[in-house]
């Protein structure tokens, strides 16, 4: 799950400063869930775009607003109803491929945050910061890179109190988490090896799952 949360609408009408037409690109994916890009938060902008003096020329909500074959079809009413810029209510990776469909401006409603698990609806925690070299097999399931304040890799700190992490006591130490979960394994063993610290890699990236299937 792709975590965003909603601008303040006056960040929204700035961007939108000039602009006399706009139209309104949801998701229903993630951004529905996070009740950011979903029908009723598209409503809820187009009523408070139209109290501040636009024209919505019309909403699109697609099944992923990150699909850009998908969205290309999508976008073409609201590019022919004359939208002047388009406001998108998903995560950036949505905004950017509506932004990669369309030659008007398109505006962020939405901060993208992280990739999280869903506890239950409306609750998301921070799980994985994409290092693209997962230790998960070494930490007992545990991530180090985002459950630690510091992302040590290798053991902790040593500023934990009472459990509590130094940097935001609201939070668990991750490293002790991770060992009371390796000892319920019986891999305490797996405290000792040194992981290879993680450098920042080069962006921006991608995947081609079928050009790796030849
Ligand atoms: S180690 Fe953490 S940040 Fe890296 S891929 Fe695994 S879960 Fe994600
Ligand atoms: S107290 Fe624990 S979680 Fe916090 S920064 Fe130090 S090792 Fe990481």
């Amino acid at each position: 799950m792709i975590v965003s949360k909603a601008k303040p609408i006056e960040a929204v009408l700035t961007m939108l400063q000039g602009v006399q037409k706009v139209g309104l690109v949801g998701c229903k994916s993630c951004a529905s869930a996070c009740a950011v890009g979903g029908e009723k938060e598209c409503q809820a902008m187009q009523e408070a775009l139209e109290a501040a003096g636009f024209e919505v020329v019309g909403t699109v909500l697609p099944d992923e607003s990150c699909h850009k074959m998908l969205l290309r079809r999508e976008l073409k009413p609201l590019v022919a109803a004359g939208a002047e810029a388009l406001v998108s209510l998903a995560c950036g990776s949505g905004c950017q491929t509506v932004a990669d469909n369309v030659k008007i401006p398109v505006y962020p409603a939405n901060d993208t945050l992280f990739v999280g698990q869903t506890e239950r609806v409306g609750i998301f925690h921070e799980m994985c910061r994409t290092c693209g070299d997962c230790v998960l097999g070494e930490t007992g399931g545990i991530c180090p890179m985002t459950k630690c304040a510091k992302s040590l890799v290798n053991g902790p700190c040593g500023g934990q109190k009472n459990g509590k992490c130094e940097v935001d006591p609201t939070n668990d130490c991750a490293w002790i988490l991770i060992y009371q979960r390796l000892e319920a394994l019986g891999q305490l063993h797996k405290m000792e090896k040194t992981l290879e610290d993680h450098s920042p890699r080069s962006y921006p990236q991608s995947v081609n799952v079928r050009e790796a299937k030849k």
